[in-house]
């Protein structure tokens, strides 16, 4: 099994959307935009699809008034179907999608890979389709506003049956986030998605600006945590912010333990 990390572009945005409360607020962070692939013997897995490409050429269309604090870039070569090919994979290869969650800058590629199933929790998809108004700006219907064939998940799934890919929900970025454990021949990687932007904040227990519940958050924060120490796993965020200073979970930790 392989796995590879697709750079999909990037965008810039104010700090206070990682953390209101950083000294930093006030300058923008670049925030890479990552897909990742999977070649399991029973088949490609790809774990979310990246931004759609005109929200770098025509982003007060596709984005509306959002397009304004989140400024996308991305070359022709930054989106998904021609990542794909730049590694040797044709589009149409890829069966299996596991969407993190439905945001722009993760679900944008679906149209392009029409073959594909997309696993998404059924929390998320009620989400995306009705979102409340502090997240409206982070959906674009027209990401999903076309034939797609999703697998609605209401919890955990074991992608293949062998425990080498298994779909985790951890919500609280959003309602459906999920992330994917992923069992390779050497090593144990956790894809953490959007469930935290860094994970030197993520430790310190460091809320960041987008966030449906916070509660949510941090418990799913404890899970991952305590995955990683029972598999000795390494956990990679898709706009990992800190990519210098991450740090491993070295226990389970709790909430109380944080203010100890
Ligand atoms: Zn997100």
């Amino acid at each position: 099994m392989r796995l590879l990390a697709l750079s999909c572009g990037y965008e810039t945005a104010d700090f206070a959307v990682f953390d209101p409360l950083d000294p930093r607020v006030g300058t923008k962070v670049h925030v890479p935009y990552h897909v990742y692939l999977i070649d399991h013997p029973k088949g490609f897995v790809l774990f979310d699809t990246g931004a759609h490409p005109s929200l770098a050429t025509d982003p007060v269309v596709r984005l509306g008034p959002a397009a304004a604090a989140f400024d996308v870039h991305m070359g022709p070569e930054d989106g998904i179907a021609e990542r794909l090919r730049s590694v040797g994979v044709k589009p149409g290869d890829i069966a299996h999608v596991v969407q993190s969650h439905l945001h722009y800058d993760h679900a944008g590629g679906i149209e392009f890979l029409p073959q594909a199933s997309f696993y998404v929790q059924r929390r998320e998809l009620q989400f995306a389709h009705w979102p409340p108004v502090y997240q409206r700006d982070l959906y674009v219907p027209a990401d999903f506003a076309h034939p797609v064939h999703w697998v609605e998940l209401t919890g955990k799934l074991d992608l293949f049956g062998d425990e080498r890919v298994v779909v985790l929900p951890t919500p609280g970025h959003t309602p459906g986030h999920q992330s994917l454990l992923v069992r390779l021949d050497d090593e144990t990687v956790i894809l953490g998605g959007d469930m935290a932007y860094s994970t030197t904040k993520m430790r310190d227990r460091r809320l960041p600006g987008i966030v449906w519940s916070p509660d949510e958050l941090v418990a799913s924060w404890e899970m991952v945590e305590s995955l990683e120490v029972r598999y000795g796993a390494r956990l990679i965020l898709t706009h990992e912010l800190d990519l210098d200073a991450v740090r491993p979970a070295v226990e389970p930790r709790t909430d109380e333990g944080a203010r100890a």
